[in-house]
């Protein structure tokens, strides 16, 4: 197998064999012409199968090392349809510190429908045991996590979910698969919000779910179309050229991050900085031996607490107050009332004076030079 680099560049983008472009060509059609009735060349409707969409899934399949890789037009919708895959009664266990969209659809969506639900402290292996039941059929985790920023290990909890018959979720986003492969530590799938750093530049809402199980595969083929939250061939093209350069920007993501991350550690209005790469966070040997580098998200507390943050997050002048992550610009934003407001109340909720960053690739020199300003 060749270099992930090589592979983000490669697979899936072979010169077209009748002009020779090096790029996928955008397929901007709905529907195909047929040699005969029911005989098709490619496909019979663009909700069922596109070329730009099929070399998007081949090359992020790829990179993740799995067998399949189904694509949607939002990591929402991706998890949606994996969710859908489970019955009314089934039970899934979700880390305590995962996505609040994640939590609004497990409980605002398919609580109606029928799936139990119980949130966990996925650093205590115990509280994870004990919180399986008979009709357990998932554990969902994001390492690391948003907005703290925990990691717990791949292998371990597979291991623990494989014991009791269910699979195991990773949400790679924070990740992606230049960084950690949990389908090699494991995991039974693996979902994206490709809006991320997959796609890298802010320009395009989309999903993706990965897994070596050929069973689950063809559910997920089948939610695609049956549900049709497609992603459309622009948006495929968008997410095949974001991968081209995940490699070198999730390297400068991570060398940003880590400066930042010296920075506000010595930064005396800051109470406590959530950064895996920091020797003293509580999941850095887990994440040394799972991930490559450490990412580019960073969260921090303040010591004057959330009406400072708030202040805080609204005096940056490079990084940009927005929720999202994963671009080339630096954002910055405050969970508890932006990202996380659905979890208010509930036990994923965020300290009111946590600060996230998603740190750009920006000069260094400037981001820093931005947050001292702000922090004054
Ligand atoms: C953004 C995000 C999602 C949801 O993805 P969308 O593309 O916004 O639907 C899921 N998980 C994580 C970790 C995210 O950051």
């Amino acid at each position: 197998m060749t270099g992930f680099n090589t592979r983000a560049i490669h697979v899936g983008s072979e010169p077209d064999p009748v002009t020779g472009a090096v790029n996928p060509p955008v397929f901007l059609t709905s529907t195909y012409a047929q040699d005969g009735v029911g005989v098709t060349r490619f496909s019979d409707y663009a909700r069922v199968d596109n070329p730009t969409r099929a070399a998007l899934e081949i090359c992020l399949a790829g990179l993740e090392e799995a067998r399949h890789g189904v694509a949607f037009a939002s990591g929402l919708a991706g998890e949606d349809a994996l969710l859908r895959t489970l019955a009314p009664g089934d039970h899934v266990i979700l880390g305590n510190d995962a996505y609040g969209g994640t939590y609004r659809l497990l409980t605002r969506v398919f609580g109606d429908w029928g799936l139990q639900l119980t949130c966990v402290d996925l650093s205590d292996v115990d509280a994870v045991r004990g919180a399986f039941e008979e009709s357990t059929r998932m554990l969902w985790l994001e390492t690391p996590s948003n907005p703290m920023l925990n990691v717990v290990s791949i292998a371990q909890l597979a291991e623990l979910a494989h014991e009791r018959g269910a699979r195991l979720v990773v949400d790679n986003t924070f990740a992606t698969p230049y960084l950690q492969r949990p389908l090699t530590l494991g995991a039974d799938v693996v979902v994206h919000s490709t809006t991320k750093y997959v796609g890298g530049h802010s320009d395009v809402v989309g999903g993706f779910v990965a897994t070596n199980d050929d069973a689950l595969a063809e559910q997920l083929r089948f939610h695609q179309y049956a549900i049709g939250a497609v992603p459309g061939p622009l948006d495929c093209y968008l997410l095949i050229r974001g991968l081209k350069t995940l490699g070198v920007r999730m390297e400068r993501h991570c060398s940003n991050a880590r400066w930042i991350t010296a920075f506000l550690a010595g930064h005396e209005a800051v109470e406590h900085v959530f950064y895996p790469g920091l020797a003293e966070h509580a999941g850095h040997d887990v994440a040394r031996s799972q991930m490559s580098d450490f990412g580019g998200m960073v969260s921090f507390t303040l010591k004057e607490g959330a009406e400072k943050a708030r202040r805080v997050c609204e005096s940056t002048t490079i990084f940009t107050l927005a929720e999202s992550l994963g671009g080339v610009e630096s954002l910055i934003e405050l969970p508890a009332v932006m990202t996380h407001a659905s979890t208010t109340g509930s036990m994923l909720e965020p300290p009111a004076n946590l600060i996230r960053l998603s740190v750009g690739i920006e000069d260094i020199d400037d981001l820093v030079a931005d947050l001292t300003q702000a922090l004054a």
